[in-house]
């Protein structure tokens, strides 16, 4: 080697030196002022390719999502954890937040459980970018309070609420308003404080409709459009709840007016809650709804290409499963189209023990679908309770069973699989998005994307 390199001339070893010094250093990325994360809760490859067939076959288009696939980079991600191979929200989502393995339910703390991890969004928030969360399920959930708060618990959304204003976070959209309010005003609070006030007072406009979003002026929102989750997408023109891309559009629109940038977490909630009930339609209808916020951020990444934007699923929910109709080749979009409500819409209005007649008529009215009198019996003799203590209602197996027959699509489960996900994006700092990943990586790659790799990490 040192005959070698004896051998170079000056002038080829000042050529090696000067190509030596301006080439990229591997782990250091290219700089971006904006990131935008998006996640699809539960939005498993089969919820994405479901998609896709219904938006090309019933609405003639492509997804957006589609579109920044084929334009930037795509990888598989991997999302076990500390201490599960099956995650749940809180795990994955402070994985991405904080970069490390942790155990579950814990939101926002490191791998023992209870020490608090920084999160992206504070990183970003010490750069002077201005920070924004936004979701369909509730602001406190499991996925926005990862970045946002340090809760030993999931459960603990009153304490992510006051954690999520002290933090300063400039947008909040979602659902969730019961851990705002004392129980005094029909809140979930029992300290007796009434944080909309308290955020009233700190200059936050406070829209609690669809309308009211749109006329929000000033550089600070807390738009809290019901008390818990908010509609499913199927089911939302029976409310004055605004758009997952309106809630989008919304908040780049004000976060994206700071010179220093932003960050943004926009949650596709409500894909989970869907896939949970193994409710098909309200599935993809959520997807799309999902997809609409993605072509938002990429319309903005067009105007501001110094924009970061990463689109992946915390975990699949449901083992969704494109069977086809009677294990033949076909899914019945049509009806996925003509379905008027979600499963849990429809189960909200069956009594507890309904005839066959009854379940046969709803089935034909909310999901476009005709089911045969033997169905409905077997239907008949299921107990429709419903246990309001869950953020959704189970769908009975029989009811998923008959469903996957007519529709061609089956669950394996209403929980949580260990699937990988998607994750694809563009934008300055996409470079690492290759192959197969786990979500921890996302969080280096986003604090690369930053330039803040020189930061102590805690
Ligand atoms: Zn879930």
């Amino acid at each position: 080697m040192a005959q070698q390199r004896s051998r170079l001339s000056p002038a080829l070893f000042l050529l090696v030196l000067a190509a030596a010094l301006l080439a990229p250093v591997p782990g250091l990325a290219a700089q971006a002022r904006n990131i935008i994360l998006m996640i699809g809760d539960g939005m498993g490859p089969s919820q994405v390719w479901a998609t896709r067939l219904y938006a090309m076959r019933e609405l003639g288009r492509d997804l957006r999502m589609v579109e920044l696939m084929n334009r930037g980079r795509t990888a598989f991600l991997g999302n076990d954890t500390l201490d599960a191979i099956v995650t749940e929200s809180a795990a994955a989502a402070t994985q991405m937040a904080c970069g490390v393995r942790v155990p579950a339910r814990a939101v926002g703390m490191g791998p023992d459980g209870k020490t608090p991890c920084k999160t992206i969004l504070e990183f970003a928030g010490e750069m002077g970018k201005k920070s924004g969360l936004v979701t369909t399920s509730r602001i406190t959930d499991a996925t926005p309070a990862a970045f946002s708060a340090h809760v030993e618990d999931r459960d603990g959304e009153n304490s992510v609420a006051a954690q999520q204003l002290r933090l300063g976070v400039d947008v909040l959209l979602g659902g969730g308003r019961r851990h705002f309010l004392p129980d005094s005003a029909g809140g979930a609070r029992k300290d007796a404080r009434n944080l909309l006030d308290e955020a009233r007072g700190e200059g936050y406009a406070l829209p609690t409709t669809g309308i009211e979003l749109q006329r929000a002026g000033g550089a600070r929102i807390l738009g809290l459009f019901s008390m818990g989750n908010m509609a499913f997408d199927i089911d939302r023109s029976r409310t004055d709840e605004p758009s997952l891309g309106e809630m989008t559009a919304k908040a780049l629109e004000v976060l994206g007016r700071n010179p220093k940038g932003l960050f943004a977490m926009i949650e596709g909630g409500r894909i989970d809650h869907a896939a949970h009930g193994n409710d098909t339609a309200a599935t993809i209808r959520d997807v799309l709804a999902f997809d609409e916020a993605v072509g938002i951020a990429l319309d903005f990444q067009r105007r501001n290409p110094d924009t970061l934007v990463i689109v992946t699923a915390d975990h699949e929910t449901g083992g969704m499963a494109l069977t086809g109709i009677g294990g033949g080749t076909a899914i019945n979009f049509a009806a996925i189209r003509g379905a008027r409500s979600s499963l849990e819409t429809l189960l909200a209005e069956l009594a507890v023990t309904p005839t066959a007649a009854r379940i046969r008529r709803a089935v034909s009215a909310r999901l476009a679908l005709a089911i045969s009198d033997e169905e409905a019996k077997v239907l008949a003799g299921e107990s429709y309770r419903k246990d309001t203590t869950q953020t959704y209602i189970p769908t009975p197996r029989s009811l998923v069973s008959i469903l996957q027959r007519h529709l061609g699509v089956g669950w394996a489960t209403s929980g949580h699989t260990a699937s990988p996900v998607f994750v694809f994006g563009a934008g300055p700092g996409s470079e690492g998005i290759n192959g197969f990943r786990h979500n921890t990586d996302l969080f280096r790659m986003m604090r690369d994307a930053l330039g803040s790799s020189g930061v102590k990490i805690q």
